[in-house]
Protein backbone atom coordinates (compact mmCIF):
# COMPACT_ATOMS: atom_id res chain seq x y z
CA UNK A 1 0.00 0.00 0.00
CA UNK A 2 1.07 3.51 -0.63
CA UNK A 3 0.95 5.19 2.59
CA UNK A 4 2.13 8.78 3.92
CA UNK A 5 3.17 9.29 7.17
CA UNK A 6 3.33 12.23 9.30
CA UNK A 7 5.17 12.70 12.44
CA UNK A 8 4.89 15.71 14.90
CA UNK A 9 5.58 14.21 18.80
CA UNK A 10 8.15 16.41 19.74
CA UNK A 11 10.39 19.04 17.57
CA UNK A 12 11.03 17.47 13.74
CA UNK A 13 8.06 17.47 11.44
CA UNK A 14 8.12 14.44 9.71
CA UNK A 15 6.22 13.63 6.30
CA UNK A 16 6.92 10.03 4.84
CA UNK A 17 5.96 8.45 2.32
CA UNK A 18 6.28 4.47 1.70
CA UNK A 19 4.81 2.04 -0.60
CA UNK A 20 4.89 -1.64 1.66
CA UNK A 21 8.35 -1.20 2.90
CA UNK A 22 10.15 1.02 -0.18
CA UNK A 23 11.06 4.21 0.84
CA UNK A 24 9.56 6.98 -1.31
CA UNK A 25 10.05 10.10 0.23
CA UNK A 26 11.78 11.12 3.68
CA UNK A 27 11.14 15.24 4.14
CA UNK A 28 11.62 16.28 7.80
CA UNK A 29 11.68 19.93 8.89
CA UNK A 30 12.99 20.54 12.62
CA UNK A 31 12.42 23.55 14.90
CA UNK A 32 15.59 22.35 17.10
CA UNK A 33 17.57 25.94 16.35
CA UNK A 34 14.09 27.76 17.94
CA UNK A 35 14.92 25.73 21.07
CA UNK A 36 18.13 26.29 21.23
CA UNK A 37 18.18 29.42 23.34
CA UNK A 38 16.22 27.55 25.71
CA UNK A 39 18.50 24.60 25.97
CA UNK A 40 15.44 22.35 25.19
CA UNK A 41 12.54 21.67 23.39
CA UNK A 42 9.62 24.23 24.35
CA UNK A 43 6.38 22.44 23.87
CA UNK A 44 4.46 25.68 22.57
CA UNK A 45 7.24 26.60 20.26
CA UNK A 46 7.44 23.21 18.33
CA UNK A 47 3.42 23.31 18.30
CA UNK A 48 3.17 26.59 16.51
CA UNK A 49 6.52 25.34 14.20
CA UNK A 50 4.86 22.04 13.07
CA UNK A 51 1.53 24.43 11.93
CA UNK A 52 4.10 25.94 9.26
CA UNK A 53 6.01 23.07 8.88
CA UNK A 54 3.41 20.60 7.77
CA UNK A 55 1.73 21.90 4.73
CA UNK A 56 4.70 22.24 2.58
CA UNK A 57 6.25 19.25 3.95
CA UNK A 58 3.53 17.00 2.48
CA UNK A 59 3.75 19.34 -0.78
CA UNK A 60 7.76 18.42 -0.96
CA UNK A 61 7.31 14.77 0.09
CA UNK A 62 4.59 14.58 -2.77
CA UNK A 63 6.80 15.98 -4.82
CA UNK A 64 9.64 13.96 -3.88
CA UNK A 65 7.82 10.42 -4.24
CA UNK A 66 6.64 11.23 -7.48
CA UNK A 67 2.73 10.69 -6.16
CA UNK A 68 -0.15 12.58 -5.94
CA UNK A 69 -2.63 12.78 -2.81
CA UNK A 70 -5.36 11.06 -4.94
CA UNK A 71 -2.89 8.06 -5.33
CA UNK A 72 -2.53 7.49 -1.28
CA UNK A 73 -4.24 4.66 0.10
CA UNK A 74 -4.16 5.62 3.21
CA UNK A 75 -2.50 8.04 6.06
CA UNK A 76 -0.53 7.20 9.03
CA UNK A 77 0.26 9.23 12.14
CA UNK A 78 1.87 9.33 15.55
CA UNK A 79 -0.93 10.00 18.24
CA UNK A 80 1.71 9.41 20.98
CA UNK A 81 3.49 9.66 23.21
CA UNK A 82 5.05 13.47 22.72
CA UNK A 83 3.99 16.59 23.22
CA UNK A 84 0.28 17.11 23.55
CA UNK A 85 0.01 20.46 22.06
CA UNK A 86 2.15 19.35 18.75
CA UNK A 87 1.13 15.76 18.42
CA UNK A 88 -2.39 17.47 17.88
CA UNK A 89 -1.16 19.86 15.13
CA UNK A 90 0.01 16.33 13.20
CA UNK A 91 -3.50 14.37 14.18
CA UNK A 92 -6.10 17.31 12.97
CA UNK A 93 -3.61 17.52 9.37
CA UNK A 94 -4.17 13.60 9.28
CA UNK A 95 -8.13 13.43 10.04
CA UNK A 96 -8.71 16.47 7.85
CA UNK A 97 -6.44 14.16 4.86
CA UNK A 98 -8.27 10.68 5.88
CA UNK A 99 -11.52 12.28 5.79
CA UNK A 100 -11.08 14.70 2.05
CA UNK A 101 -9.13 11.61 0.13
CA UNK A 102 -11.94 9.02 2.15
CA UNK A 103 -8.99 7.15 2.96
CA UNK A 104 -8.62 4.89 6.43
CA UNK A 105 -6.47 6.40 8.79
CA UNK A 106 -4.21 4.39 11.12
CA UNK A 107 -3.01 6.34 14.26
CA UNK A 108 0.21 4.71 15.57
CA UNK A 109 2.38 4.21 18.44
CA UNK A 110 5.55 6.97 18.16
CA UNK A 111 8.44 4.16 19.70
CA UNK A 112 6.78 1.20 18.11
CA UNK A 113 7.57 3.39 15.22
CA UNK A 114 10.90 3.76 15.97
CA UNK A 115 11.16 -0.01 15.95
CA UNK A 116 9.44 0.07 12.25
CA UNK A 117 12.13 2.39 10.83
CA UNK A 118 14.07 -1.32 10.48
CA UNK A 119 11.05 -2.72 8.19
CA UNK A 120 12.11 0.27 5.33
CA UNK A 121 14.55 -1.14 3.31
CA UNK A 122 13.46 -4.64 1.91
CA UNK A 123 15.24 -7.08 4.80
CA UNK A 124 12.46 -7.86 7.13
CA UNK A 125 12.57 -7.01 10.77
CA UNK A 126 13.46 -10.86 12.45
CA UNK A 127 11.30 -10.89 15.85
CA UNK A 128 12.07 -11.70 18.65
CA UNK A 129 13.94 -8.65 18.72
CA UNK A 130 15.10 -6.31 21.91
CA UNK A 131 14.86 -2.83 20.49
CA UNK A 132 16.99 0.11 23.18
CA UNK A 133 15.05 3.55 21.86
CA UNK A 134 17.46 6.44 22.99
CA UNK A 135 16.02 10.14 22.13
CA UNK A 136 15.43 13.34 23.69
CA UNK A 137 12.30 11.95 25.38
CA UNK A 138 13.10 8.80 26.15
CA UNK A 139 15.29 6.08 26.91
CA UNK A 140 13.25 2.72 26.70
CA UNK A 141 14.23 -1.31 26.35
CA UNK A 142 11.46 -3.02 24.41
CA UNK A 143 10.49 -6.49 23.55
CA UNK A 144 9.25 -7.19 20.20
CA UNK A 145 7.83 -10.17 19.78
CA UNK A 146 6.07 -9.37 17.05
CA UNK A 147 5.62 -5.15 15.70
CA UNK A 148 1.85 -5.63 15.05
CA UNK A 149 0.49 -6.95 18.73
CA UNK A 150 3.23 -7.72 21.08
CA UNK A 151 5.49 -5.08 22.51
CA UNK A 152 6.13 -5.29 25.41
CA UNK A 153 8.26 -2.55 27.96
CA UNK A 154 11.41 -4.09 29.99
CA UNK A 155 12.00 -1.51 31.79
CA UNK A 156 13.03 3.07 30.99
CA UNK A 157 14.36 5.98 32.37
CA UNK A 158 13.06 6.88 35.90
CA UNK A 159 14.34 10.53 35.17
CA UNK A 160 16.03 11.89 32.78
CA UNK A 161 16.45 10.84 29.16
CA UNK A 162 19.76 9.71 27.61
CA UNK A 163 19.88 12.41 24.91
CA UNK A 164 18.58 15.08 28.15
CA UNK A 165 21.42 14.04 29.64
CA UNK A 166 23.99 15.05 26.62
CA UNK A 167 22.15 18.02 26.41
CA UNK A 168 22.25 19.05 30.41
CA UNK A 169 26.33 17.99 31.08
CA UNK A 170 26.46 20.24 27.63
CA UNK A 171 24.71 23.03 29.56
CA UNK A 172 27.36 22.24 32.41
CA UNK A 173 30.48 22.15 30.28
CA UNK A 174 29.04 25.54 28.47
CA UNK A 175 28.38 24.01 25.40
CA UNK A 176 25.45 24.86 23.19
CA UNK A 177 22.20 22.84 22.52
CA UNK A 178 21.79 19.80 21.37
CA UNK A 179 24.60 18.34 23.10
CA UNK A 180 24.61 15.18 21.93
CA UNK A 181 26.68 16.30 19.19
CA UNK A 182 28.57 19.37 20.75
CA UNK A 183 30.16 16.28 23.41
CA UNK A 184 30.72 14.28 20.92
CA UNK A 185 33.04 17.06 19.14
CA UNK A 186 34.48 17.87 22.41
CA UNK A 187 35.63 14.28 23.32
CA UNK A 188 37.96 13.52 20.41
CA UNK A 189 41.54 12.90 22.14
CA UNK A 190 39.38 12.80 25.66
CA UNK A 191 40.30 9.40 28.05
CA UNK A 192 37.21 7.51 28.69
CA UNK A 193 38.34 5.62 31.67
CA UNK A 194 39.81 9.30 33.04
CA UNK A 195 37.26 9.97 35.58
CA UNK A 196 34.29 7.18 36.77
CA UNK A 197 31.28 8.81 36.79
CA UNK A 198 28.15 6.50 37.98
CA UNK A 199 26.52 3.70 36.00
CA UNK A 200 22.77 4.57 37.36
CA UNK A 201 20.60 1.73 38.78
CA UNK A 202 23.64 -0.77 38.56
CA UNK A 203 23.82 -1.86 41.87
CA UNK A 204 22.71 -4.97 42.96
CA UNK A 205 20.36 -3.51 45.72
CA UNK A 206 18.94 -1.54 41.77
CA UNK A 207 18.82 -4.35 39.98
CA UNK A 208 16.60 -6.40 41.61
CA UNK A 209 13.88 -3.81 40.95
CA UNK A 210 15.19 -1.66 38.22
CA UNK A 211 17.29 -4.50 36.08
CA UNK A 212 16.19 -2.75 32.70
CA UNK A 213 15.67 0.41 34.09
CA UNK A 214 17.71 3.92 33.78
CA UNK A 215 18.46 6.90 35.40
CA UNK A 216 20.25 9.69 34.03
CA UNK A 217 20.09 12.53 37.15
CA UNK A 218 22.50 11.13 39.25
CA UNK A 219 24.99 11.35 36.64
CA UNK A 220 24.09 14.44 35.36
CA UNK A 221 24.86 15.80 39.14
CA UNK A 222 28.24 13.89 39.46
CA UNK A 223 29.65 15.80 36.80
CA UNK A 224 28.67 18.90 37.48
CA UNK A 225 29.96 17.99 41.04
CA UNK A 226 33.47 17.49 39.47
CA UNK A 227 33.37 20.00 37.63
CA UNK A 228 33.01 22.76 39.98
CA UNK A 229 35.41 20.94 42.40
CA UNK A 230 37.81 21.16 39.95
CA UNK A 231 36.58 25.24 39.20
CA UNK A 232 36.49 25.68 43.19
CA UNK A 233 39.83 24.37 43.51
CA UNK A 234 41.04 26.85 40.70
CA UNK A 235 42.31 24.09 38.46
CA UNK A 236 41.89 23.71 34.83
CA UNK A 237 38.41 21.23 33.63
CA UNK A 238 39.82 18.98 31.59
CA UNK A 239 37.05 19.43 28.84
CA UNK A 240 37.58 16.21 26.50
CA UNK A 241 38.04 13.56 29.69
CA UNK A 242 35.02 14.82 31.25
CA UNK A 243 32.91 14.88 28.07
CA UNK A 244 34.79 10.99 26.98
CA UNK A 245 34.18 9.75 30.75
CA UNK A 246 30.44 10.82 30.45
CA UNK A 247 29.58 9.71 27.16
CA UNK A 248 31.23 5.96 28.44
CA UNK A 249 29.14 6.26 31.47
CA UNK A 250 26.10 6.25 29.61
CA UNK A 251 27.06 4.39 26.53
CA UNK A 252 28.16 1.55 29.12
CA UNK A 253 24.74 1.37 30.94
CA UNK A 254 22.58 1.79 27.90
CA UNK A 255 24.39 -1.01 26.40
CA UNK A 256 24.89 -3.44 29.75
CA UNK A 257 21.21 -3.25 30.48
CA UNK A 258 20.17 -3.91 26.98
CA UNK A 259 22.49 -7.11 26.19
CA UNK A 260 21.54 -8.22 29.99
CA UNK A 261 18.18 -8.57 28.23
CA UNK A 262 19.18 -10.24 25.28
CA UNK A 263 21.01 -12.84 27.74
CA UNK A 264 18.32 -13.29 30.26
CA UNK A 265 15.43 -13.36 27.40
CA UNK A 266 16.99 -15.38 25.11
CA UNK A 267 16.91 -12.95 22.04
CA UNK A 268 19.83 -12.72 20.25
CA UNK A 269 18.74 -9.67 18.30
CA UNK A 270 19.16 -5.97 19.44
CA UNK A 271 17.67 -3.16 17.34
CA UNK A 272 19.01 0.40 18.57
CA UNK A 273 16.77 3.48 17.49
CA UNK A 274 16.27 7.49 18.67
CA UNK A 275 18.44 10.36 18.19
CA UNK A 276 21.41 9.49 20.61
CA UNK A 277 22.14 6.45 17.87
CA UNK A 278 23.92 9.71 16.03
CA UNK A 279 26.59 8.88 18.80
CA UNK A 280 29.67 7.48 17.44
CA UNK A 281 30.71 5.92 20.74
CA UNK A 282 27.86 4.47 21.10
CA UNK A 283 27.68 2.70 17.74
CA UNK A 284 31.53 1.51 17.82
CA UNK A 285 30.51 0.00 21.57
CA UNK A 286 27.46 -1.68 20.18
CA UNK A 287 29.22 -2.98 17.47
CA UNK A 288 31.94 -4.48 19.48
CA UNK A 289 29.74 -5.97 22.54
CA UNK A 290 26.89 -7.73 20.47
CA UNK A 291 29.61 -9.24 18.57
CA UNK A 292 30.93 -10.45 21.79
CA UNK A 293 27.75 -11.34 22.97
CA UNK A 294 26.58 -13.25 19.84
CA UNK A 295 23.86 -11.03 19.21
CA UNK A 296 22.77 -9.45 15.90
CA UNK A 297 22.90 -5.70 15.85
CA UNK A 298 20.79 -3.56 13.50
CA UNK A 299 21.10 -0.02 13.44
CA UNK A 300 18.94 1.48 11.04
CA UNK A 301 20.14 4.50 8.96
CA UNK A 302 20.47 7.95 10.72
CA UNK A 303 18.11 9.75 8.80
CA UNK A 304 15.17 6.65 10.07
CA UNK A 305 16.77 6.49 13.38
CA UNK A 306 15.56 10.62 14.42
CA UNK A 307 12.24 11.49 14.81
CA UNK A 308 10.61 10.69 11.30
CA UNK A 309 7.52 10.46 8.82
CA UNK A 310 8.72 7.61 7.53
CA UNK A 311 8.90 4.95 10.14
CA UNK A 312 5.17 6.23 10.85
CA UNK A 313 4.41 5.39 7.56
CA UNK A 314 6.15 2.13 7.39
CA UNK A 315 4.13 0.83 10.55
CA UNK A 316 1.03 1.97 8.93
CA UNK A 317 1.40 -0.09 6.01
CA UNK A 318 2.66 -3.15 8.15
CA UNK A 319 -0.74 -2.78 9.59
CA UNK A 320 -2.50 -2.58 6.46
CA UNK A 321 -0.49 -5.40 5.44
CA UNK A 322 -1.80 -7.56 8.68
CA UNK A 323 -5.43 -6.92 7.35
CA UNK A 324 -5.87 -4.93 11.10
CA UNK A 325 -8.78 -2.42 10.67
CA UNK A 326 -8.20 1.36 10.50
CA UNK A 327 -8.29 3.88 13.45
CA UNK A 328 -11.90 5.73 14.25
CA UNK A 329 -11.39 9.18 13.12
CA UNK A 330 -12.41 9.85 17.15
CA UNK A 331 -9.06 9.40 18.53
CA UNK A 332 -6.98 11.99 20.28
CA UNK A 333 -3.29 12.69 21.26
CA UNK A 334 -2.23 10.85 24.18
CA UNK A 335 0.98 11.56 25.30
CA UNK A 336 1.65 9.28 27.90
CA UNK A 337 0.62 6.12 25.70
CA UNK A 338 1.96 2.87 26.23
CA UNK A 339 4.45 0.99 24.48
CA UNK A 340 1.77 -1.94 24.65
CA UNK A 341 -0.52 -0.17 22.25
CA UNK A 342 0.96 -0.51 18.61
CA UNK A 343 -2.13 1.44 17.27
CA UNK A 344 -4.82 3.67 18.97
CA UNK A 345 -8.47 3.20 18.35
CA UNK A 346 -8.94 0.67 15.72
CA UNK A 347 -12.87 0.45 14.19
CA UNK A 348 -14.25 -2.63 16.09
CA UNK A 349 -14.91 -5.18 13.21
CA UNK A 350 -18.07 -5.59 11.48
CA UNK A 351 -18.33 -1.81 12.97
P1 LIG B 1 11.77 11.96 20.83
O1 LIG B 1 12.24 11.75 22.22
O2 LIG B 1 10.29 12.14 20.73
O3 LIG B 1 12.26 10.93 19.88
P2 LIG B 1 13.66 14.12 20.36
O4 LIG B 1 13.49 15.17 19.32
O5 LIG B 1 14.04 14.57 21.71
O6 LIG B 1 12.30 13.35 20.37
P3 LIG B 1 15.62 12.96 18.63
O7 LIG B 1 15.36 14.08 17.68
O8 LIG B 1 15.48 11.57 18.15
O9 LIG B 1 14.74 13.07 19.92
O10 LIG B 1 17.06 13.14 19.25
C1 LIG B 1 17.51 14.35 19.81
C2 LIG B 1 18.40 14.03 20.98
O11 LIG B 1 19.51 13.24 20.52
C3 LIG B 1 18.98 15.23 21.67
O12 LIG B 1 18.84 15.09 23.07
C4 LIG B 1 20.45 15.23 21.25
O13 LIG B 1 21.32 15.77 22.22
C5 LIG B 1 20.70 13.74 21.07
N1 LIG B 1 21.83 13.52 20.17
C6 LIG B 1 21.98 13.93 18.90
N2 LIG B 1 23.19 13.63 18.41
C7 LIG B 1 23.84 12.99 19.43
C8 LIG B 1 25.14 12.44 19.60
N3 LIG B 1 26.05 12.48 18.62
N4 LIG B 1 25.43 11.87 20.79
C9 LIG B 1 24.54 11.82 21.79
N5 LIG B 1 23.31 12.35 21.70
C10 LIG B 1 22.96 12.92 20.55
MG1 LIG C 1 14.11 15.89 17.88
FE1 LIG D 1 11.34 9.68 18.84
Amino acid sequence: PLVLGIETSCDETGIGIVRGETLLANVIASSMEEHARYGGVVPEVAARAHLEALGPAIRQALAEAGVTLGELDAIAVTSGPGLAGALMVGIGAAKALALALDVPLYAVNHLVGHVGADLIGGTPLETPTVALLVSGGHTSLLLVRDLVDDVELLGETIDDAAGEAFDKVARVLGLPYPGGPEIDRVAVGGDPAAIRFPRGLSLPKDLERHRYDFSFSGLKTAVARWVEARQDAGEPVPLADVAASFREAVVDVLLTKALAACRDLGVPRLLLGGGVVANRRLREVAEARAAEAGVALRIPPLSLCTDNGAMIAALGARLITAGRPPSTLGFGADSTLPVTEVQVDPVSPGA
